[in-house]
């Protein structure tokens, strides 16, 4: 049987409460916390914090050293979500792949909160169809999800007139961020639900955040306000990193781009965020507006895949070559 956090020494019912209201629901969220940080959330020494990590690093096997052919265990598990254009998919890889933060930067209207709409309605499909059998958590920042526009898109799926697109939109768990502390405490939210669906026939194997940055960039302005900035663009990147590796999902974020002012060679912008997005993420697409519905994705790092570029299309039914 699965262990629960109130089977860890030192939990009890009154710390367990205060773990889960935190954001701390699994064995597993705990392993990887610092100390300080649970001390904090379960107002219990920091001592104490410590000895209850350890022991769910212990039983989760989370944090110690893994030996090679763990990690390539691990990685089997990995899924690839399929995007809706075969270019686009064999650019990434052979899709948008678990337990990774893929980005997709560009300017206004490249298609950045399509490509989001689009992966939350493929995730549900079955393996063979793309998909990953799963539900979708998006945390929207700009207003811009429409359950309208999923409708159109499930009813240009290959199968589209054998669904109902209301059985689709009863899978995307969307949440309004309203500012970038808000949009941080998302994914504490997202870890419970994730929870409790993980048993359920449609356990979560994607999040979106989009857009990654808009807040973060409206509200700290200024130099003096930059390193506090990226303090907390590092620490939300790693929570989406973490909730991707504990639930085996798919992590999408969306970010614009802004003029880079020194730039007298080649693109005159470059994404937000900085290096900080740009290292935590794992692949990194740069999104451009093409003739009508065309878009041009160049891949731009990735740990083990060549650069290069897809073209695909933003049609009424959604994303195709
Ligand atoms: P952003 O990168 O700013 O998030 P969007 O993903 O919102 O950009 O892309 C907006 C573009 O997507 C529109 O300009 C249009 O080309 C295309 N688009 C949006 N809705 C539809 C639709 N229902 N049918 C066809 N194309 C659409
Ligand atoms: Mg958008």
């Amino acid at each position: 049987e699965r262990m629960t956090i109130e089977d860890l020494p030192g939990v009890g019912p009154a710390t367990a409460d205060k773990l889960k209201e935190a954001g701390y629901t699994s064995i597993e969220a705990i392993a990887v916390a610092s100390p300080a940080e649970l001390a904090a959330a379960a107002e219990v020494g920091e001592n104490t914090a410590a000895k209850i990590v350890a022991a769910a690093k212990k039983c989760s096997n989370i944090g110690g050293f893994e030996t090679g052919d763990a990690v390539f265990e691990r990685r089997k598990a990995v899924g690839k979500l399929k995007t809706g254009s075969s270019a686009l998919d064999e650019l990434l890889g052979g899709g948008v792949e678990t337990q990774s933060i893929t980005e997709f930067y560009g300017e206004f209207g490249s298609g950045k909160t399509q490509v989001a709409h689009q992966l939350a309605v493929n995730v549900q499909l079955p393996p063979e169809e793309g998909g990953l059998n799963g539900s979708v958590i998006m945390i929207d920042t700009e207003n811009t999800f429409r359950p309208e526009r999923i409708a159109q898109m499930v009813k240009g799926l290959k199968n589209g007139d054998d669904y109902d697109p209301e059985d689709f939109l009863k899978n995307i768990h969307v949440a309004r961020a309203y500012n970038s502390n808000h949009q941080i405490l998302l994914v504490e939210s997202a870890s419970e639900l994730a929870e409790k669906l993980k048993d359920s026939d449609k356990p979560v194997r994607l999040i979106i955040v989009d857009s990654l940055t808009a807040h973060f960039r409206s509200e700290y302005v200024g130099r003096g306000t930059l390193a506090d900035r990226q303090q907390k663009l590092n620490k939300h990147m790693h929570d989406l990193m973490r909730f991707g590796d504990i639930n085996n999902a798919a992590i999408i974020v969306t970010n614009q781009v802004q003029a880079k002012p020194d730039a007298f060679f080649g693109d005159p912008t470059r994404p937000i965020g900085g290096h900080i997005v740009g290292h935590t993420a794992t692949f990194r697409v740069y999104l451009r507006k093409s003739k009508g519905e065309k878009r041009i994705a160049r891949l731009v790092d990735s740990p083990n895949l060549p650069e290069g570029e897809a073209i695909f299309s933003v049609t009424t039914e959604g994303l195709r070559d």
